[in-house]
């Protein structure tokens, strides 16, 4: 069931020097901030309008006492599942000049498949006129599968990168290169099994997540549950490859 509010417990958590993850209620979602000189890159801004405020209050009030930032420079949406980018336009509104980035792919999924994403959150019992309230903001700037982009936080780069098909066919996940943090989106889950909607592809997910391994992360986000190392990714991988062979028919 989800809840109402955040629990108390719901604050940024450091998972590697100016990186946080905050996991939000219901879906054990993570988002994440990676901070540098200029300001702190959001990976994904939660299943409505109304989450992201939350979201960007708990930053301003809570990054500070970190010694850092709290003024976001950029936007990645991990891929267009509801949960991980329906906040989007509340976080534009109050950072206008925010780039927003995600998969070459995500704008034309969004334009297709926005109403089935509310209607997936009303499903999971989020507030149906917040569901049908959020804007649909698509980036507008974009990572092509294979050709990934650095972004410069100042002091800090981050690396986007779109391995292949698996989860979604837009997935997107976020590199830390300095600290060896890989932020995953929904290819890689912990508070669950992978996630085999109508958009995954079976087949290709383990050869995609094998080409994010080899970035040679060793602190691995998932999109949703507990942080796990690389360990947990390869036996996940396995997994996943054992599901494409047909060896394993995932629930
Ligand atoms: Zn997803």
């Amino acid at each position: 069931m989800v809840r109402a509010e955040l629990p108390e417990h719901a604050t940024w958590e450091p998972i590697a020097p100016g990186v946080l993850r905050r996991r939000l209620p219901g879906l054990e979602l993570n988002v994440a901030v990676v901070t540098g000189r200029d300001g702190i890159l959001l990976v994904d801004t939660g299943s409505h309008e109304r989450e992201a405020a939350e979201l960007l209050s708990s930053l301003a009030r809570e990054l500070p006492t970190h010694d850092l930032p709290d003024r976001v420079v950029a936007v990645v949406n991990t891929h267009g599942h509801f949960d991980h980018c329906f906040g989007n336009a509340h976080v534009l509104d109050a950072f206008p000049d925010a780039q927003v980035w995600g998969h070459a792919g995500l704008p034309a999924y969004l334009a297709e498949r926005a109403d089935e994403g509310r209607a997936a959150g009303i499903g999971y019992g989020f507030d149906a006129d917040l569901m049908n309230a959020a804007r649909i903001v698509p980036p507008r700037h974009v990572v092509g599968t294979g050709e990934p982009v650095t972004l410069d936080l100042g002091g800090r780069d981050v690396v986007l990168y779109a391995p292949g098909r698996g989860h979604t066919d837009h997935d997107l996940v976020v590199h830390v290169p300095d600290c060896g943090v890989l932020i995953a989106g929904d290819i890689v889950e912990e508070s669950g099994p992978p996630q085999f909607g109508s958009d995954a592809y079976a087949a290709e997910w383990s050869d995609s997540l094998g080409r994010v391994r080899e970035l040679g992360a060793h602190v691995w986000l998932p999109g949703h549950g507990a942080v796990v190392d690389e360990e947990f990714v390869a036996r996940q991988t396995r997994w996943l490859a054992d599901v494409a062979a047909g060896r394993v028919v995932p629930d």
